[in-house]
């Protein structure tokens, strides 16, 4: 089972992913954490991306194309991976298509996340993460169970660079111009659905579950 979840910054992409992979055993492949952890660790790759990342804009397509390529090759992705944040425009979908096309897999199911502009700022705004192992909570839904520090490695939750309002603005309308295509792109070829990612996380988990399930 591979599937896609899109839709904009604060949607809910990486909570139910989660989700995926605590229910289906699938590798969870999260572009936006391997290029955090890249500007982290302060390799060649994080400081390639870290600027365009910090101003809410789109890293080059074939950065993100090259870490795809390695990481379904991964055998942990054999069984089945869930793609969150990632392709965000139709060259990476294109690209991805060849990749899995070379290795006999596809895609099985695109899942778009809908939700509404005041909803995302509200959410971004919300997010506070871990900068040592990247988990995300939310203020007011998901937060912390001691104030301010990660539940996984007790480390002081940060404010992502990009969940500042002009960030978030930014991203919004990177999603609006080039990802947003990807759901005529992914509906011409049979594969997307469309979900209302206004409820609560476990609302929302459900109806993913269905949907892939088939
Ligand atoms: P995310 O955690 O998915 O919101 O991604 C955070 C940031 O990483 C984005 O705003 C982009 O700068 C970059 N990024 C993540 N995935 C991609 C992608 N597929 N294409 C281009 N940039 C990406």
């Amino acid at each position: 089972m591979n599937v896609i979840l899109l839709g904009p910054p604060g949607a809910g992409k990486g909570t139910q992913a989660k989700r995926l992979v605590e229910r289906f055993g699938l590798a969870h492949v999260s572009t936006g954490d391997i290029l955090r952890a890249a500007v982290r660790d302060g390799s060649k790759l994080g400081r390639e991306a870290e600027g365009y990342m910090d101003r809410g804009e789109l890293v080059p397509d074939e950065l993100v194309v090259d870490i795809i390529r390695e990481r379904i090759d991964a055998p942990d992705c054999r069984r089945g991976f869930v793609l969150d944040g990632f392709p965000r425009t139709v060259p990476q979908a294109e690209a991805l298509e060849k990749m899995l096309a070379a290795a006999g897999a596809r895609i099985d199911s695109v899942v778009a996340l809908d939700v509404a502009d005041e909803v995302v700022v509200a959410r971004n705004t919300s997010r506070r993460s871990c900068p040592t192992c990247g988990a995300a909570y939310h203020l007011v839904s998901a937060p912390p169970k001691t104030g301010g520090l990660c539940d996984r490695d007790g480390t002081r939750l940060v404010q992502r660079p990009d969940d500042q309002p002009e960030q978030i603005r930014r991203r919004m309308a990177e999603y609006r111009t080039k990802t947003e295509p990807l759901k005529a792109y992914y509906r011409g070829r049979g594969r997307l659905h469309e979900l209302d990612g206004s409820g609560s996380p476990d609302e929302v988990a459900a109806q993913l579950a269905r949907i892939v399930s088939g």
